[in-house]
């Protein structure tokens, strides 16, 4: 499922406040580039804690990589990632830090500010930044 960055609708969150990030499709070009060496260990520490208010059916899977031979894993994940920030809440699917990685996908600076200072996934800090923003899960 395709979403533009910082589009403020994605497949599990949406509203003025929400931000997309990594929801990149075959059919988009999307941005490659460098990103700060710190970076994707921070990327992966969140995402390995991912605070997860639903869980989604299904797992989103690499549209890039080559089909998998039988027997052989696909490249995926079901897992979603909230990132707080002072104004707006980034939302990911986990397979961005692979898309990073892999695939050198460079997303926007304001998302690489926020992820590297984004308290703990779960910690108090993190849950009181998140209560600043409407919760639908909450209803
Ligand atoms: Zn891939």
């Amino acid at each position: 499922m395709f979403y533009p960055d910082l589009s403020t609708e994605c497949q599990v969150d949406r509203g003025e406040h929400i931000r997309a990030i990594g929801w990149l499709s075959m059919d988009q070009p999307f941005p490659t580039g460098s990103v700060p060496p710190e970076f994707l260990a921070v990327l992966k520490s969140h995402i390995e804690t991912a605070w997860q208010p639903v869980l989604m059916m299904g797992l989103h899977c690499c549209e890039f990589c080559p089909k998998p031979k039988p027997r052989e894993g696909r490249i995926g994940g079901s897992c979603n990632l909230w990132i707080p920030a002072e104004s707006v809440v980034y939302v990911t699917p986990e397979l961005v830090a692979h898309y990073v990685e892999v695939h050198g996908y460079q997303p926007p600076e304001e998302f690489i500010a926020a992820v590297l200072a984004c308290p703990e996934q779960n910690s108090p800090a993190f849950h009181e930044l998140l209560s600043r923003f409407p919760q639908w899960w909450k209803t």
